[in-house]
């Protein structure tokens, strides 16, 4: 059923004699009668025997299974918090929830509860107080929804606001100058708040927490005495439910920012929301008017004899609008992460938040800086704080596309949604992807073995090139890292030590100028040898980022490669850090030099977060492999990471980010030379593309790590996040996001430049 079913279908035509023989048939009683007002159904006011009834004759095109959901939400509700006054609903004289009848030639489903006596809030000047008491009234039917559950929770819905942008085929109802307004809305709601809100834990929602569906007690009383109208309850987050009651709130009032902060203020004392919830609230109440002003000018449309009844709210609402978005929401999300503590674990302190880390996970696992970043969101190449604070990252090259970038998360929702299996069943996503990968390289390297992290790809090739050469030796450079699994850290100096590598492995020089690659090559070969081991593989991380990070001088890989190839070794290109276009236009290390290796491996940026890497090598290499030797991993190349992997490719694509990271690669280098000159500490700046080095020396030119920890440490205290590596710590390492700008760079340097004026 299309979500505007519904609201397309007019109400049957009832009138009190038909309802009162409604009420006779199914409910077995004699009372008078009286129309109320209604939109999608027809309700009448019921009274007999001293009790009043509300009987509902509902929309043609509405669900039975609906209208029962509507009943057992009112039955929980009174179960759950007797305080909550919603109406008991009644069974028909069958004893059911909801009952059947013929009307007007037509069936349509009953439904029959007990009516709740006051004025609607809507007809009443509504003060402060009442506005409190309204959302926290609210927040205590959210947490009575929450263990609410129905199966037509799900169904298509108009009101949905997930479901927003189903409605841009009706912003042709409104006038012009609506229109590209609410247009571009749509977009920024599915490309912002869309996915963000998927990320959220959904719960039943009454989806309608509007003035006129709260009742005052009669009689002057300032006390709630009822919520009705449960038809647009949906599975939703609690801050959407938030987001449509405040943006009610919002009608005919002047500080519009006010009203928002203290209907989150009110309802996150009753119950906490998540740190993304706070964030989405304005969008969300936004959102809420945008759907109320397309649905109704569409309605009022479709049926103009009820037109004055569906636009009663539309001029306050298009205000209410106008005045939402004039306000810095900005200034507002930071007002409300301020006031409002985040729940869960957000709602830790940091302190509590590391000393459970402490308790629970493996020791050993470091932390970057010395005041450690409690990260709670990101968006593109921002990450937020506990606190609220926004940091430039400078420092992931694993968000290649950037943090949360809308598409790839929907991409990974979609397919998780629709297909997660692994590699022993046809997937044609998987093959798609694999295609795609083949597509970005050189021949011959056309065949792909899917792993599910960098250490895990280097760990296949090693034994690939093991398998293939009957060998055991690896040449690696003098402080490289390769990966965490046995084999690659058997090939880690940067973590082993120089000092206890097994005879298996001998080290060259990292590709620095001066270096004589053929004197390297032979030196490690004589070393092997001395040890009673042949070179099996020399593999190089290309960019050479824990060897201090070096565009490779011309001839360095080219002499790597022929002599070890006259070795009879493998020639393995370790693009775990390089690849996909972090090194610019050439989009792999290894083409700097002009060579094609035996066997490239990648992971960190092909998802974008997501756990997914790859060793691509050619038809013959693998084939001979797999007579041998055996691979195959549960999670490596399922479906929902090659969707994942694949929009990442798109994006990367489309956004032309390997050309960004040559161009806004080159700005920051050149803005890091112009601090090279004026600052004593910076010894060098190098580095291709988005992946540089700054080495920080002391006043004789020699490595100053204690200086380069320190530069860091005040980066990340002035909330621009850098790294550090390279022997001995001492090289600032730059390489962010793909999706970093020049705006960006100019943060980072004026930063850096502050942290180096003050040194
Ligand atoms: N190779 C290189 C060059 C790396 O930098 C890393 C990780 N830093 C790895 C392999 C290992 O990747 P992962 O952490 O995904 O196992």
């Amino acid at each position: 059923m299309a979500i505007t079913e519904l609201l397309e279908t007019s109400p049957l035509a009832v009138f009190p004699d038909d309802a009162a023989r409604v009420a006779h048939d199914v409910y077995g009683l004699i009372c008078d009668v009286e129309s109320l007002p209604g939109e999608r159904d027809r309700n009448f006011l019921l009274s007999a025997e001293g009790e009043s009834y509300v009987l509902k004759i509902a929309n043609p095109a509405e669900q039975p299974a609906v209208l029962d959901m509507q009943q057992r939400v009112l039955l929980h509700v009174r179960r759950w918090d007797p305080e909550l006054r919603v109406a008991r609903p009644m069974p028909t004289q069958d004893g059911e929830l909801v009952g059947a009848t013929t009307v007007a030639g037509q069936d349509a489903a009953v439904t029959l509860a007990t009516y709740l006596d006051g004025t609607p809030l809507e007809h009443v000047a509504v003060g402060a107080g009442l506005r409190h008491r309204t959302v926290e009234t609210l927040a205590s039917l959210d947490l009575a929804m929450r263990t609410f559950h129905h199966q037509e929770l799900n169904r298509p819905l108009a009101w949905d606001l997930r479901r927003l942008p189903q409605l841009r085929s009706k912003v042709e109802c409104l006038e012009a100058d609506r229109k590209s307004f609410v247009d571009s809305w749509l977009t920024h709601f599915e490309n912002r708040v869309e996915p963000r809100l998927r990320q959220l834990n959904t719960q039943a929602i009454h989806n309608d927490f509007n003035p006129a569906n709260l009742l005052l007690a009669p009689g002057g009383s300032d006390r709630l005495a009822g919520i009705v109208d449960f038809g647009d309850m949906t599975l939703g987050t609690r801050v959407e439910d938030l987001a449509i009651a405040a943006s009610y709130q919002c009608l005919d009032m002047e500080d519009v920012s006010a009203i928002l902060l203290a209907a989150v203020t009110a309802y996150t004392r009753q119950l906490r929301l998540s740190a993304i919830e706070l964030d989405l609230l304005p969008d969300l109440a936004i959102s809420r008017l945008v759907q109320s002003i397309v649905i109704s000018a569409w309605r009022a449309g479709l049926h103009p004899d009820n037109r004055d009844y569906i636009l009663i709210h539309a001029e306050p609402v298009w205000e209410a609008l106008q005045r939402l978005i004039a306000i810095d929401l900005d200034q507002l999300r930071r007002d409300i992460s301020d006031t409002c503590e985040p729940s869960d674990r957000e709602a830790l302190s940091t302190s509590a938040a590391l000393e459970a880390r402490r308790h629970r996970l493996a020791p050993g696992l470091r932390l970057t800086y010395d005041t450690p970043l409690h990260a709670v969101s990101a968006e593109s190449v921002w990450i937020t704080g506990r606190s609220g604070g926004r940091h430039l990252d400078a420092y992931n090259n694993v968000a290649h596309v950037g943090h949360g970038q809308p598409e790839v998360v929907a991409a990974m929702a979609a397919q998780a949604a629709r297909l997660n299996t692994n590699t022993r069943y046809v997937v044609d996503e998987v093959n798609a992807y694999a295609d795609r990968l083949v597509a970005l390289l050189p021949a011959p390297l056309d065949t792909v073995f899917f792993a599910n992290s960098g250490g895990e790809a280097n760990d296949l090739a090693w034994r690939i090139a093991r398998t293939i050469t009957g060998r055991q030796g690896m040449i690696i450079t003098d402080h490289a890292y390769h990966g965490s699994t046995y084999l690659t850290m058997a090939t880690s100096p940067e973590e082993l030590g120089l000092d206890n590598l097994e005879p298996w492995v001998a080290t060259i020089a990292p590709a620095r100028p001066g270096v004589s690659i053929n004197d390297e090559i032979a030196a490690a070969l004589d070393q092997l040898s001395r040890a009673g081991e042949e070179p099996a593989a020399f593999a190089c991380d290309t960019v050479f980022s824990s060897d201090g990070i070096y565009d490779p001088e011309p001839g360095y890989l080219a002499g790597a490669y022929a002599a070890m190839r006259r070795a009879g070794g493998l020639c393995i290109a370790d693009e775990v850090q390089a690849g996909l276009g972090r090194v610019g236009e050439r989009v792999w290390g290894f083409a700097a030099d002009d060579v094609v290796p035996d066997i490239v491996t990648l992971g960190k940026p092909m998802g974008n977060g997501h756990p997914i890497a790859a060793v691509i090598t050619t038809t013959a290499i693998a084939e001979e492999f797999s007579r041998a030797g055996y691979y195959f991993s549960t999670f490596a190349g399922n479906p929902v990471s090659a969707a994942v992997g694949m929009k990442v490719l798109d994006v990367m694509e489309r956004e032309r980010l390997p050309q960004q990271a040559e161009v806004i690669g080159r700005y920051l280098r050149s803005g890091l030379r112009e601090l090279e000159k004026r600052s004593d500490v910076v010894g060098d700046v190098r580095g291709p593309g988005l992946f540089l080095g700054v080495e920080i020396v002391d006043a004789g030119g020699s490595p100053a790590p204690a200086a380069a920890e320190s530069i860091q440490n005040s980066m990340r205290d002035r909330r621009v996040l850098i790294g550090r590596t390279g022997p001995s710590g001492n090289v600032l390492k730059i390489r962010p996001p793909l999706v970093f700008t020049e705006e960006h760079s100019d943060l980072l340097l004026e930063t850096l430049d502050n942290v180096l004026s003050a040194w």
